[in-house]
């Protein structure tokens, strides 16, 4: 499932095919996506400039000129990518949009939807007063990279100090902190060191400082990298992730930890599994 290096590397990558380019609803396949699209939402489209691509989380908005702004969820196998308009259409591309210049007519690139299991979503919202409402509604938290010191602290305290639930489940939640899922959730315990089945309550500021910064860390070293593909993922230009082969407990189980050689654990935790080294992240109460 797409987390936040996934998303960033489709809008770094879709960015400089799309800002500035006019976009128009080309097709609309039969099958509905989570949040169906509306055939009302291709009037207003039409010819639209796209203003900026960003991420919010795990959602990848278009700001579009004069407020509107199209909204993209990858699901858990969607892809949202540019090709060429002469380009054979793949089975399960539900959505496709024409780009054109914004002096010229139709130019030959297309981006498009696509997305084997239809977990995925795209809507518009006719207003900025609109989609914020929807990531209100929706709890969606800080980003991770907005939470610097002395901010982080503070927030801990209020969000995650407070809580009895394990750090597993509380760097799941998309309402404490946006973007992170599985994969990092586990890669960034590892690298804090901390066991994924400690409660928040349990820990010191120090910890949590290491906890903010590893997930910082294994975040940008995934961003860098251009996110993981375990299975359908790829970037905005179709490409792979390469993260998948530096996942140091993802995945792992029983194979020795780059640490300390000890074989990696696994278990189940927030209804997920989890991989963790029994050495490095032992389970304590303090520190
Ligand atoms: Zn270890």
């Amino acid at each position: 499932m797409p987390e936040l290096p996934e998303v960033e590397t489709v809008v770094r990558d879709l960015r400089p095919h799309l800002t500035g380019r006019r976009l128009s609803v080309a097709r609309v396949g039969d099958k509905a996506l989570r949040r169906p699209w509306r055939r009302e939402w291709e009037q207003p489209l039409r010819g639209r400039v796209i203003e900026q691509v960003r991420r919010r989380g795990k959602w990848i908005v278009l700001d579009l000129v004069g407020e509107a702004h199209l909204v993209f969820h990858l699901g858990m196998t969607g892809q949202l990518t540019v090709a060429d308009a002469a380009e054979p259409l793949r089975d399960h591309t539900h959505l496709v949009f024409d780009l054109a210049e914004p002096k010229r007519g139709r130019s030959a690139r297309q981006l498009r939807f696509r997305d084997i299991r239809r977990f995925g979503s795209a809507t518009l919202f006719p207003t900025t007063a609109a989609l914020q409402r929807f990531f209100v509604a929706s709890g969606l938290g800080p980003e991770p990279f907005d939470l610097a010191e002395p901010w982080w602290a503070r927030y801990w305290q209020k969000r995650v100090r407070r809580s009895k639930r394990c750090l597993k489940a509380i760097l799941l939640d998309q309402t404490v902190v946006a973007g992170v899922g599985n994969i990092y959730a586990d890669e960034a315990l590892f690298e804090a060191k901390l066991h994924p089945g400690r409660s928040g309550s349990s820990l010191a500021p120090v910890a949590a400082r290491r906890l903010r910064q590893g997930v910082v860390t294994v975040l940008e070293r995934a961003i860098a990298k251009r996110g993981s593909t375990i299975r359908d993922y790829v970037g905005g230009e179709g490409l792979r992730g390469g993260y998948q082969e530096e996942f140091r407990v993802y995945g792992r189980t029983g194979k020795p930890c780059v640490r300390c050689r000890t074989a990696l654990a696994r278990t189940r935790l927030a209804g997920r599994s989890t991989h963790y080294c029994p050495k490095c992240q032992r389970r304590k109460d303090e520190g």
